[in-house]
């Protein structure tokens, strides 16, 4: 308990909530498939950064998190890797047959991001079984394992997914989405509230855990957090700024 404590005060990782796992501190770990970790070393990534060590973690027990860390911190290996994990894992299950179940959707504020993210998963899903879609290729939405999109996309197509293998709802810049940047009077925010809201009850499925992801400890998204998720954690890097 006091390495633990060391280790969060090393990596000025902060946490609320009940019962928070033990940082994961390395990334060859058997809780992560051997390619999944071959392919994070083939990337020259060596060892977790504090946010990945703390949101992996949370992420691996399926557990509902709020996660800030400044730009540049890792915030997308934080979610990709257990996500790929949790695909592999699945699609070894007995009653998955088949394919082409949705297991995780990430939203992201514009579709440059949404690629971005998108080509991280197929970097570190390389040599997996993991399929992996951008919400603007409508063709392989049917068989794809995780799909990465802006909001407004996702609610337009919403009609035509079943939801109901949904594992994980991962909200990148959730930041940036509820204080919108681009809008001059505060519309753009209310779409994306609604829009949120909208999702947010699609994705109701026994097994759908949601995952917000932010640079700035924003208390938009805290607030709204806390008013839709029962047993909520939240890790911030650094201080948190308020
Ligand atoms: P964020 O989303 O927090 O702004 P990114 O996920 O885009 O940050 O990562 C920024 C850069 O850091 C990327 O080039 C990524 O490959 C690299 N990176 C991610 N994790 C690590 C790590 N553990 N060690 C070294 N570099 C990393
Ligand atoms: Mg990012």
């Amino acid at each position: 308990a006091e390495m633990i404590k060391e280790v969060r005060r090393m990596n000025a990782i902060l946490t609320w909530g009940d019962t928070i796992p033990d940082p994961i501190i390395d990334f060859d770990s058997p809780i992560f498939p051997d390619q999944l970790v071959q392919n994070i070393k083939e990337f020259g990534i060596k060892e977790p950064s504090p946010i990945q060590m703390q949101a992996m973690a949370l992420m691996m027990e399926k557990r509902d998190l709020l996660a800030c860390a400044p730009t540049g911190s890792g915030k997308t290996l934080a979610f990709t890797a257990p996500i790929i994990a949790e695909i592999v894992r699945i699609k070894k299950l007995d009653k998955y047959s088949g394919g082409g179940k949705l297991l995780s959707i990430v939203l992201e504020p514009t579709r440059e991001l949404a690629v971005q993210t998108y080509r991280q998963f197929l970097k570190f899903s390389q040599g997996l079984e993991v399929t992996v879609a951008t919400l603007d290729e409508q063709e392989e939405l049917a068989k794809a394992d995780v799909i990465v999109g802006t909001p407004k996309k996702l609610v337009e197509l919403l009609p035509s997914l079943s939801l109901k293998w949904l594992r994980w709802l991962v909200v990148d810049e959730s930041d940036r989405l509820f204080d919108n940047i681009s809008n001059k009077k505060g519309k753009n925010n209310e779409t994306f509230r609604s829009q949120l809201g909208t999702i947010y009850k699609a994705c109701n499925g026994k097994w759908a855990k949601k995952a917000f992801f932010s640079a700035t400890f924003s208390q938009e998204v805290e607030k709204w957090c806390k008013e839709s998720i029962v047993s909520l954690a939240i890790v911030c890097i650094g201080e948190r700024n308020v």
